[in-house]
């Protein structure tokens, strides 16, 4: 059997989900699949994934194309 995790987080009353998001940020890896992140908070995938939900989300028309997510995935394209 596999023995539960004890840290900083362990009595928090908070969400398995939330739990695992902060362990994932203390580990500077990606909040929703664990890989490491490259800056902020999650991999470049969810972190495209994470702009276009929020665009849907708040009817945002915009673009800004020098923000990190635009640069990080031009720089997967080239
Ligand atoms: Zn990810």
């Amino acid at each position: 059997m596999r023995r539960p995790i004890k840290d900083e987080f362990t009595d928090l009353p908070v969400s398995r989900q939330r739990k695992y998001q902060l362990r994932m940020q203390r580990d500077k890896r990606c909040t929703e699949c664990g890989k490491p992140a490259v800056q902020g908070s999650r991999c470049v995938v969810h972190l495209v994934k994470a702009r276009e939900r929020q665009r849907i989300k708040r009817g945002l028309k915009r673009r800004y194309y020098n923000t990190l997510s635009y640069q990080l995935e031009r720089s997967l394209a080239a």
